[in-house]
């Protein structure tokens, strides 16, 4: 299935959620979702229709997707692979997602979005443990080390989200060094420290029905 091309804002507003397509915009006023907020507050709303289980878990399922800007067979796939691991199977299936590599260049504060991230690691930008990889579903593993690779570090949009990355939220379980342009995944996510709105046991039902 191909990847969606459209409106990104528009992905928010079916779902309801800020899903930080946009870059740094996401952070500001003129977030739709944001504006909407506000709109909300000062108008009261008719109630929305009750929604059906399979609704619900449908909806669950297209966040955590669109969160992570994956199409649905891709998505399927590492679902699979989520449920084939021992543990829970939701926790196992954040826990695969965050360790992507462009999603973990998204965290590193190195892209303002994860579809910006897809594109550098793409373009060879970024190498793992010294290597060069340009696929941005590889899995990253605890005690890796991202980063910008030697010639890249003078791209300017390496360089200009390089500047603001220290005003980005890093994850704990990241550490970032600035000045070299890499970061050490000191340990794989637990649940509670993976930020992403969503409930992961609707998902797991959606699949599993
Ligand atoms: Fe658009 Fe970002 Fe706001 Fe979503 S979070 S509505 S992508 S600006």
């Amino acid at each position: 299935m191909s990847r969606y091309t459209g409106p990104v804002c528009r992905l928010c507003k079916a779902e309801g959620v800020k899903l930080f397509l946009k870059g740094d915009r996401c952070f500001t006023e003129k977030c739709a979702i944001t504006r909407g907020e506000t709109k909300n507050k000062q108008r009261r709303g008719r109630p929305r229709a009750k929604m059906s289980e399979y609704g619900l878990r449908l909806r669950e399922k297209q966040k955590l997707r669109r969160f992570y800007g994956m199409n649905e067979g891709q998505f399927r796939r590492m679902f699979g692979e989520a449920s084939r691991m021992s543990g829970v199977t939701g926790h196992n299936f954040l826990q695969l997602l965050e360790r992507r590599l462009d999603n973990i260049v998204y965290r590193m504060g190195l892209a303002t979005s994860r579809s910006q991230a897809r594109q550098l690691v793409l373009h060879g930008h970024f190498t793992v443990d010294g290597r060069k990889v340009d696929v941005p579903s590889y899995l990253i593993r605890a005690g890796a080390v991202v980063a910008v690779a030697e010639n890249s570090k003078e791209v300017a949009i390496i360089r200009e989200n390089a500047e603001v990355a220290a005003s980005r939220m890093i994850p704990e379980w990241l550490e970032v060094n600035s000045e070299r342009m890499e970061a050490k995944v000191l340990s794989i996510p637990m649940r509670e420290q993976i930020d992403v709105p969503v409930n992961e046991q609707l998902v797991v039902e959606f699949y599993a029905r």
